[in-house]
């Protein structure tokens, strides 16, 4: 499997690629956002470790403009800074998880590995849907009626989620750990801005509502 780590310091550089590669993951490395960005597509990886502060291009960008490709790969956001917003931008801009620097070798392979088998717990093939809402699955194309719906990685996962389990309710721990599969801060938000995000794209333009809250207990999606 080969991962790309874009990253400036060459100590986090030389920590991350030996030890991804004593797990035997194969391992390409950017010193700036832009070789980073012509690597990611360029090449398909099976995840990227992708730093925030970076010459040229910095990491939000550099996810952006993958996503802006159409290209689902995981990503990985590490972050010296560590506050909830640079957490949100990184999200909003399509990572999939962060972690915050300085970090322990243990930390990084345990999101490496979740990550990882999440790309590939997700390569289902076939349509999902529900009403005029039509998921597919080999495409990842997401329409609803006669309109395409353009959604982020994790976008895609939650309402993956959600119409494999219609008419289920979640909750709030259920969506973080089957869609995010970590164990984020239970005080974040963060599945309720997902999941206002969703609904942005997915509910806010059409009549028949797809996705319900349920007060208290958290969220199903339904006809
Ligand atoms: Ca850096």
């Amino acid at each position: 499997m080969n991962i790309l780590v874009v990253e400036d310091e060459p100590n986090v550089v030389a920590f991350v690629k030996k030890g991804l590669q004593e797990q035997s993951y194969e391992v390409d490395v950017a010193y700036d956002g832009q070789t980073g960005l012509s690597l990611a597509l360029q090449k398909d990886y099976a995840l990227i470790v992708l730093d925030v502060i970076l010459p040229n291009k910095n990491g939000i960008e550099v996810c952006s403009a993958i996503r802006k490709q159409n290209i689902h790969v995981p990503i990985l956001m590490l972050t010296a800074l560590g506050t909830t917003d640079d957490v949100v931008k990184g999200l909003d801009a399509g990572a999939d998880d962060y972690l915050t620097k300085p970090f322990k070798f243990k930390e990084l392979m345990a999101r490496v590995r979740a990550l990882t088998r999440r790309s590939n717990l997700t390569q289902h093939s076939g349509k999902l849907t529900v009403a005029d809402l039509e998921v597919n699955l080999d495409t990842k194309v997401v329409t609803r009626g006669a309109k395409e719906i353009h959604l982020t990685a994790k976008e895609f996962s939650l309402l993956e989620y959600f119409i494999r389990n219609k008419g289920k309710v979640l909750s709030r721990l259920d969506l973080l750990e089957n869609v995010w599969e970590l164990n984020f801060d239970l005080s974040s938000n963060v599945v309720d801005v997902y999941v206002n995000y969703l609904r942005n794209k997915v509910d806010k333009d059409f009549e028949t509502k797809l996705i319900h809250t349920v007060i208290g207990m958290g969220y199903v999606l339904k006809v």
